[in-house]
């Protein structure tokens, strides 16, 4: 029997729909599910007559492999993965190579990389986004690990990856070693928690503040969709508000306004809290969810804590706008933060991340795929070293002519008790990069006078500290 170019162990909704966009694309694919039942409904299904061979044990998968042989789990994240690497390392054979493409967390990946490095295999942890359709038809893939690894599975992934750019570019290239594929799916899903929570705070403050109903808020965001705003999350919005119930009436009413998190967002928290990075608005958009949750509390307190109306007043049309601006002007922050939290992961773990190239993965394929990671990538093309993506030139004059529009916006939803915490977040991130002095003077001397942790003086050389006896006491 022909040898197959890839095994994927893992047949749920992720990993059939690899297969058969790998053998769409040309590869035989050997799969293996933990239960068989499973690998024989998808091979009398949808991968009947196609170049797709089951295996009902790892040792018959391993043997249906050409050498040297790649081998992708795409199933459940965490000891999962651990526990069938366990079962393959016997089965392969040095410069083999083990591919995670779950949503794991980039300590594990590192952790594995070195493992496996050790035991003579290569390991890959890819980030995939676009979720079933993605996997399907082309999805972001963002692999990092052994360097040796990447030549080995380039032509496979970046064939199924989505394209983008002109000229079409894949959605895939190698981001670093260890765990730097699966640290920029994190940031990825990090900045879609952000995305979701900004267009969320613009709904709430159409719904409640402008009294729109859905069939106007999703033309609304339809008509963004054409501009600087166009994007797959506010696409499928305007399809969302558009979607009515048996009934019909909208569904989006029907569905109860209390969101989990299942991870990523708060890992890519975490890491901004470890390493100092001022990642607000993402932070903000996992809080948001959890305040969501708190639902039965909220109901309760809705009847005991007073606010203003949340109604406005004026032109609709021109609020309107503002809130266009607004939005667009916090998500050039998000992403501002999110590229800063990557540039000091990729100091922290010694990665050299193409910043232009993350852009360009994320441009198409995957859930925060929009014309402006265009923009993106062209600032960082320009200048791989930018420090931030609000002093690249053209994001400087977009900020500054949204600027006005997007403070009208905050300081009304605070008038009226509207939250917006990821849109005021940003603002008041903005209004700290841009200032040269902040009153962090005041707290150092604080924690000087309590602590005696000392503090350096503007009028003498970075470097020398210097201690006070405030209350010429001790
Ligand atoms: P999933 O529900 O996360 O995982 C189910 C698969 O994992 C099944 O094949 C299952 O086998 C296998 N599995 C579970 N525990 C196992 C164990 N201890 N040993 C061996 N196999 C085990 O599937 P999914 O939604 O397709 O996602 C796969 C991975 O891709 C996950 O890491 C997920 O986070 C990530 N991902 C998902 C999406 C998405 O949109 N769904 C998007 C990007 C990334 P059985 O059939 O035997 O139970």
């Amino acid at each position: 029997m022909e040898k197959a170019d890839i095994g994927l162990i893992g047949l749920a909704v992720m990993g059939q729909n690899l297969v058969l966009n790998m053998e769409d694309h040309g590869y035989h694919v050997a799969v293996f599910n933990r239960t068989f039942a499973k690998t024989e409904e998808f091979l009398a299904g949808s991968a009947a007559r196609r170049k797709i061979s089951g295996a009902k044990t790892l040792e018959e998968l391993t043997g249906q492999l050409k050498r040297p042989r790649l081998v992708m789990l795409m199933i459940k994240a965490g000891q999962p993965v651990d526990d069938t690497i366990e079962q393959l390392i016997p089965l392969l054979e040095p410069g083999d190579v083990i591919i995670d493409g779950g949503n794991s967390n980039y300590h594990d990946s590192i952790r594995r990389t070195a493992y496996l490095e050790s035991k003579g295999l290569l390991f890959i942890g890819t980030g995939i986004s676009g979720g079933e359709e993605g996997a399907r038809f082309g999805p972001s893939v963002m692999p990092g690990g052994s360097p040796k690894a990447w030549p080995l599975v380039k032509p496979i992934f970046q064939s199924i990856a989505a394209r983008a750019g002109d000229p079409p570019q894949p959605c895939c290239d190698w981001v670093g070693e260890n765990g730097a594929g699966h640290y920029v799916k994190m940031v990825h899903n990090g900045i879609e928690y952000g995305d979701m929570q900004l267009i969320g705070e613009a709904y709430h403050i159409m719904k409640e503040g402008l009294g729109m109903g859905a069939d106007e808020m999703a033309a609304v965001f339809a008509e963004w969709n054409k501009g600087k705003l166009d994007s797959y999350l506010i696409e499928i919005t305007a399809n969302i508000l558009a979607y009515k119930d048996s009934d019909g009436q909208p569904l989006v009413d029907k569905i109860l306004d209390s969101a989990g998190q299942k991870g990523t967002g708060k890992w890519t928290g975490i890491s901004a809290l470890e390493m100092g990075i001022p990642l607000s608005l993402i932070v903000e958009a996992v809080l948001s969810r959890g305040l969501s949750a708190l639902k039965d509390e909220r109901v309760r307190a809705s009847s005991v804590l007073s606010g203003p109306q949340a109604a406005l007043q004026g032109d609709k049309a021109a609020f309107l706008a503002d809130l266009h601006d607004a939005l667009y002007a916090a998500k050039i922050i998000s992403y501002t933060q999110g590229y800063m939290l990557m540039r000091a992961a990729a100091e922290e773990y010694g990665w050299k991340l193409n910043y232009g190239g993350v852009a360009l993965m994320w441009r198409g394929g995957c859930i925060i795929r929009s014309a402006f990671l265009g923009k993106i990538k062209e600032a960082y093309d320009k200048q791989p070293e930018l420090a931030s993506l609000l002093l690249d030139p053209y994001f400087t004059t977009e900020i500054t002519e949204a600027q006005p529009a997007w403070r009208r916006v905050v300081a009304a939803a605070a008038e009226h008790g509207i939250p917006t915490p990821a849109m005021s977040s940003a603002l008041a991130f903005y209004d700290g990069y841009r200032r040269d002095w902040l009153p962090a003077n005041l707290l150092q001397a604080q924690r000087d006078y309590f602590g005696a942790h000392t503090y350096e003086r503007i009028d003498q050389p970075r470097g020398e500290f210097f201690h006070t006896d405030w209350t010429g006491q001790g």
